[in-house]
């Protein structure tokens, strides 16, 4: 059976960036499962998997725009620092989570001068070119359940 709408599709990976520094892997993990078509990876890899079938290891690099997008320079701002939590102690590099239309959004801390606090918005992996080693472990039909659900059914108790 081949990957296309529809269907439930599981695969291990490695991901890593333009260095070849690994940035995550589904190694000693289970595989990464997701319903083809439902927009639960990134679109970049999803269009490549189409077609592919169990057995299938391959690897693809997926430009930025396939990925997270290209770092956006609007998205770095300075805010006081009244917009934090009272006593939440701030650091260059720290990162947080924070709700927004969107969902959640990562911030990630590049300076703090005084009250003035400068973040960055943009995904961490904005303007990275992702290469995927991918193996394909499993590919089935998803119930109707599951696209009514949208999300994959394992083993486990249903989330
Ligand atoms: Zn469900």
């Amino acid at each position: 059976m081949q990957i296309s709408d529809g269907v439930v599709a599981s695969f291990h990976y490695i991901l890593t960036n333009d260095k070849g520094e690994i940035l995550d892997s589904s190694e000693g993990e289970d595989p990464l499962s997701y319903i083809h078509g439902a927009g639960m990876i990134i679109p970049g890899l999803e269009m490549e998997l189409v077609g592919k079938s169990t057995g299938d290891k391959f690897r693809v690099s997926i430009p930025p725009e396939g990925a997270y997008g290209n770092r956006d320079e609007r998205l770095i701002q300075t805010i006081s620092r009244e917009e934090f939590p009272p006593g939440q102690e701030l650091e260059q590099g720290m990162q947080f989570q924070a709700k927004s239309e969107d969902g959640l959004q990562l911030i990630t801390i590049l300076e703090v001068n005084g009250e003035d606090i400068t973040i960055d918005t943009n995904h961490p992996l904005a303007g990275e070119q992702l290469t995927f080693d991918i193996e394909i472990l499993k590919v089935r039909e998803a119930t109707k359940e599951e696209m009514s659900h949208g999300h994959v059914h394992g083993s486990e108790d249903h989330p």
